[in-house]
């Protein structure tokens, strides 16, 4: 029988949200419900031609990370040797010259000035990125053209983002330009989606993010929990409103009271709520994007003299133009892959090749046939206590249905109170 990403994605708790499979399904009979703290997809059988194109485009079934392939569709080069950073062909920390795109900004509103600029150029039809800041339902990226407002799309959605709208337009409009943002997993799914379809490569430019790994939607119940008797209008992961790059917490309510909230508020349960999936990722910085970009945490003091510079890492010939074409924009200057990959953490990685090479075992997958090295059994243990902890996360009752409005608060500190005994312990 033809597999679906029923079994080899999703009862594997290997499931990204990343709405690809939705996207790509010749019969459109995938949906999501909202369950474990995520948004799952759910395949109405009564209309499932038992195609299998839902699992060969996913990037996190028990066949993804073909790595080879990836490179292999991108027309780049790529070794065994880099698998953990990719190949370059120029780094950069850079930032935009124009104050109010970077303040509104997560990083050095790198992104957000690329995008306006290639759109106002007519070198891409339209862009698909990321409007929403409510959490009142899946986030999804949407079409944006060069006459709708960028306000809204620029920072970090720290939560799965679905990209089922993006992979159905790529299919129905192929002869399109399109700019797509994007984590290191969905562009890895973008790929084997193009690849799968047989699209034109050349057509899309792919902004990578770096990342190093997505909360469960429930995260953003957590802090809607807080006060539970207020409509929250608004969350933003990252705000240098109050205070500077890096950024803090922002809850907005009904009404117009805001509450803004330390970073470390947040830092302290993203263990918790993390995807399992991102517990054997090995991408951070996004190898396979035309363009991945990053915080600048070369030089911290720099970035906050300027609230916030942008890495930059220039990966194809496509990333390396439309680079070129900001360059009245923004302010640049060249930094090195070594110190990038110093700033960014990526020898800790290794335990992530370490929980991927047990995961072989244990999920049954076919994962980095070029990770070949042995287990210790700290790892193992270490990865046990990671899972367990993971396990809170995507118990965390839904502010939907689960916990009554006036419960909410209490949940909260009641959760909160087993993570910090789960910490100590
Ligand atoms: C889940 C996640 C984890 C990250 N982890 C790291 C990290 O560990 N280290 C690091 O240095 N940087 C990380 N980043 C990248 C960083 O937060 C910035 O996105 C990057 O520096 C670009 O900043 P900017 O100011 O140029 O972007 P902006 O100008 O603020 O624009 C950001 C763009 O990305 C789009 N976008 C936002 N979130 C998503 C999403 N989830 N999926 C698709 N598109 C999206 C927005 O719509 C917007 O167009 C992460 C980003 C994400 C989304
Ligand atoms: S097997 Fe085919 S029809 Fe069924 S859900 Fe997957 S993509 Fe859709
Ligand atoms: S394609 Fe994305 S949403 Fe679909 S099963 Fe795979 S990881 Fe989940
Ligand atoms: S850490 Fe990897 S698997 Fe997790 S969301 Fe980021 S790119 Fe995807």
């Amino acid at each position: 029988m033809t597999e679906t990403i029923k079994e080899v994605t999703v009862e594997k708790g290997l499931c990204v949200s990343c709405g690809i499979c939705a996207g790509a399904c010749p019969v459109r009979c995938i949906s999501f419900q909202k369950r474990e703290g995520q948004y799952l997809p759910v395949i109405d059988n009564s209309k499932c031609i038992q195609c299998g194109v839902c699992a060969d485009v996913c990037p996190s079934s028990v066949h993804g990370e073909n790595y080879s392939e990836y490179a292999r569709t991108n027309q780049c080069e790529w070794t065994e040797e880099e698998y953990l950073w990719g190949s370059q062909k120029g780094c950069f920390s850079a930032y935009c010259k124009d104050s109010k795109v970077r303040n509104n900004a997560v990083s050095g509103g790198i992104v957000t000035t690329m995008v306006s600029r290639l759109l106002s150029d007519g070198a891409y039809d339209a862009a698909f990125i990321v409007g929403e800041n409510s959490y009142e339902a899946q986030v999804e990226t949407r079409k944006y053209t060069v006459d709708m407002s960028m306000a809204g799309t620029a920072k970090s959605r720290y939560v799965p983002v679905s990209h089922a709208e993006t992979i159905y337009y790529m299919r129905k409009h192929p002869k399109e330009k399109l700019i797509i943002t994007g984590t290191s997993c969905a562009v890895h799914g973008i790929l084997r989606a193009v690849d799968r379809f047989q699209l034109n490569r050349s057509n899309y430019l792919l902004l990578g993010l770096f990342c190093d790994r997505c909360e469960r939607d429930s995260i953003v119940d957590y802090f809607k929990n807080m006060r539970p008797e207020r409509k929250v209008t608004g969350f933003y992961f990252r705000t240098k409103e109050q205070g500077s790059w890096p950024g803090n917490v922002k809850i907005e309510y009904e009404g117009g009271k805001n509450q803004f909230l330390p970073a470390e508020k947040r830092m302290r349960v993203k263990e918790v709520f993390q995807l399992k999936r991102c517990l054997y990722c090995l991408d951070k910085l996004n190898q396979f994007a035309d363009i991945s970009f990053g915080d600048d945490y070369v030089n911290r003091e720099r970035s906050l003299a300027v609230n916030g510079r942008s890495l930059v890492i220039l990966r194809t010939k496509a990333g390396k133009e439309a680079f070129q074409m900001i360059q009245n924009d923004i302010v640049s200057e060249p930094v090195s892959l070594e110190e990038i990959k110093k700033s960014q953490g990526i020898e800790k990685r290794e335990k992530n090749c370490a929980y991927a090479v047990i995961a072989r075992d244990e999920l049954g997958t076919q994962w980095y046939p070029f990770l070949k090295q042995e287990v210790s059994e700290e790892r193992k243990k270490e990865y046990m206590r990671a899972c367990e902890t993971l396990e809170m996360g995507r118990n965390y009752p839904d502010s939907a249905g689960q916990i009554r409005k006036r419960n909410a608060e209490k949940e909260r500190k009641l959760f909160f109170r087993k993570l910090l005994a789960k910490i100590k312990g």
